[in-house]
């Protein structure tokens, strides 16, 4: 069977391997669609942590081929989406398997924890956006936004815009998407954010100040009227940014990966009083995600952006670092 591995950096390559074979406790997936993801780019960009080759593909969706005796409630042939997280050697993160692959080998398979039923009238790759939307959900769980609260959303990739799904979901409707690129923002908009911006266009504060109104820091300054602040799109600047302009008690919820050491002005954070907080992967929101999945079709349509076949992998890989995208999907024929 073929399977995509990343040799070096820059690096990546269809190799031959054999067929996984299932022990007692594990199950093999037949992979129908497989999403490309931002830490893919980064590992393609960086190459593997160690000197064997690293099988990529982590947001997979397919029909389960084969089981072991000890599964219980998995039968062949069902559709499901699977944790890659639910092993300790992640799956297409630095474990040995990938799901960039014709199949893919899930140890220790249990439904409900690393494997997921597919509801009907879901597609293979629409369901395979449930990864990257349990990371978006647990952004905005950690943010915990109220109906009436307004919401600056940084980054419209494809987890800034499985945001806007959750944000719309719990009534957020003052909802600002701020991007650089503007195939991104008309995404954002079409899945609901009530005003897009890119900043290589206005002044942010100002244009921010217009839309929400202003509102005073912690020491009567004047500031914009927005209570939550999510970075899904990591760029050094938008810290300072939101630190300058926050109002007393604004909330901040990093789910950017910094590569770097990012510096803070602290006598600006000093002076708004507000709450910085991060939010890492997607520790319970799966099965949330798989339990509402069925009921937006729509937005997860206009999640995918590129649909490519296995075969032309490379060309989607050129695609999703091109950043004119939102969710590249790789699709396996039946
Ligand atoms: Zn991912």
């Amino acid at each position: 069977m073929r399977q995509l591995n990343l040799h070096a950096a820059e690096d990546l390559r269809t190799d031959e391997v054999p067929m996984p074979k299932p022990g007692p406790r594990d199950m093999v997936m037949k992979v129908a669609a497989c999403g490309i993801c931002g830490t893919d780019l980064t590992l393609l960009r960086h190459g593997p942590a160690t000197a064997d080759p690293m099988p990529l593909g982590h947001e997979a969706a397919g029909v389960v081929l084969s089981h072991g005796s000890d599964v219980a409630g998995l039968n062949d042939g069902m559709r499901v989406v699977i944790n890659p997280m639910s092993t300790k050697a992640v799956i297409g993160c630095g474990g040995p398997e990938g799901a960039f692959a014709d199949y893919v080998l899930v140890r220790e398979a249990e439904i409900g924890r690393s494997v997921f039923p597919i509801p009907e009238g879901i597609s293979f790759a629409a369901a395979a956006l449930a990864e990257p939307l349990a990371v978006a959900r647990h952004g905005v769980e950690r943010a915990d936004p109220r109906p009436h609260h307004k919401v600056v959303l940084f980054g419209a990739g494809p987890i800034g815009l499985g945001a806007v799904v959750w944000l719309r979901r719990r009534g957020v409707t003052d909802l600002v998407v701020v991007d650089l690129n503007d195939h991104r923002l008309a995404r954002a908009k079409a899945l609901g954010a009530a005003h897009v911006l890119n900043p290589t266009d206005v002044r942010l504060d100002a244009a921010l100040k217009d839309i929400f109104g202003a509102a005073r820091n912690a020491i009567g300054e004047d500031a914009v009227d927005a209570d939550i602040y999510m970075d899904m799109a990591g760029a050094p600047t938008i810290p300072n940014q939101v630190v300058t302009m926050a109002k007393q008690n604004a909330k901040l919820v990093v789910t950017a990966s910094y590569r770097v050491p990012v510096e803070l002005d602290f006598h600006k954070l000093l002076k708004s009083e507000m709450i910085i907080t991060s939010a890492i992967g997607y520790p319970h929101e799966l099965a949330a995600v798989m339990a509402e999945i069925a009921e937006m079709p729509d937005e997860l349509e206009i999640m995918i952006s590129h649909r490519f076949d296995f075969g032309e992998i490379q060309m989607a890989f050129d695609v999703a670092r091109s950043l004119d995208c939102a969710k590249v999907m790789v699709e396996f024929a039946a």
